[in-house]
């Protein structure tokens, strides 16, 4: 008889998959697509897939994991861990790092808070990350894609330039943003670079599969899962970790902690990314957003994922 002071067994991750995809699917095509960003309002609300990724090298996949998809807001990760690496803890005097309780694109708190952003995943955030990387190197964009495709182990993924271009036509908040933090001097570079960053890591171009393995080193203490190189500093991948799980979900960071308690970050494209440390990252996809910007059969399907298996930070 197993002696009951062991840790339980991983569970069957394959039929867990096929149980949360079961159980979501009265919810796949129900909320909204991204319609202010035009090039996102014509993708199919009818999709989901569902990814993880293993510290052990496993993939398990189920539905559409295999399609590309905007990736948009869960990019903000993958630039703070390369702004961090450039300025280490001086980034903390330009960003903050609490939630921000408001919606992604607002502008209220920046004007109070004197043009110092709640935290680097709110879009106010990410410009200032955005700056920081122009300042460290001058092939930032390609920084970014390489980078990306490095952790993905996928060299075919590319920045969408139609959703870039998109976003930049209809990206009057954005704009805003960006010069506000500019008048507090929060912004060393020109605001059409900063923007013309910003707008191409939004339109990394990812699917399910690829993002679960980019996100291993989140899993694995900083380390890349494949080679064993250190991506970034354990008490670093640590930070990256804390933050998502307190301002990764929009202003409904408190309610995701609660339903799901592990790391995550979504976007408007329909994506979020969980991490559970030391074990695994956990993706999914469907472009149907509730009210906050989430994917709705997304946030459903972690907190079904996390009901089953136990995993939480909690
Ligand atoms: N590109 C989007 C915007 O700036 C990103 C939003 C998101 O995914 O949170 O509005």
């Amino acid at each position: 008889m197993k002696p009951d002071h062991l840790p339980p067994a991983r569970p069957d991750l394959a039929e867990i998959l096929a149980q949360v995809h079961d159980h979501v699917r009265p919810l796949i095509g129900q909320g909204k697509v991204a319609s202010y960003i035009p090039r996102l309002a014509s993708v199919p609300i009818d999709r989901f897939g569902m990814a993880i990724a293993t510290l052990d090298g496993e993939l398990f996949a189920t539905g559409d994991a295999d399609e590309l998809f905007s990736i948009q807001s869960i990019s903000k990760v993958f630039t703070l861990t390369l702004a961090l690496e450039a300025l280490g803890g001086d980034l903390w005097k330009r960003v903050g790092r609490e939630p921000s309780g408001n919606p992604f694109n607002s502008l209220v708190q920046l004007e109070r808070e004197r043009g110092i952003p709640r935290n680097p995943l709110i879009n106010a955030g990410a410009h200032v990350i955005a700056d920081v990387i122009l300042s460290s190197s001058a092939t930032a964009r390609e920084d970014l894609l390489g980078f990306v495709r490095d952790r993905a182990d996928n060299p075919a993924i590319i920045m969408d330039e139609d959703v870039a271009q998109s976003e930049r036509d209809a990206g009057f908040r954005n704009c805003a943003l960006v010069n506000f933090i500019r008048s507090f001097h929060n912004l060393d570079n020109d605001v059409e670079r900063v923007l013309d960053f910003y707008f191409h890591q939004c339109a990394l171009q990812m699917n399910c599969m690829d993002l679960a393995r980019a996100f291993l080193y989140l899993a694995n203490r900083g380390v890349c899962q494949r080679s064993g190189v250190p991506v970034i500093k354990a008490d670093r991948a640590r930070r990256i970790n804390a933050l998502m799980m307190t301002c990764g979900t929009y202003d409904a960071s408190g309610e995701f902690a609660f339903r799901v308690g592990l790391p995550a970050k979504s976007g408007v494209g329909g994506g979020i990314v969980a991490v559970v440390p030391n074990a695994m990252s956990v993706v999914v996809w469907s472009p149907g957003l509730d009210d906050k910007g989430n994917s709705l059969a997304g946030a459903a399907a972690l907190e079904r994922f996390s009901e089953l298996t136990g995993f939480s930070v909690f």
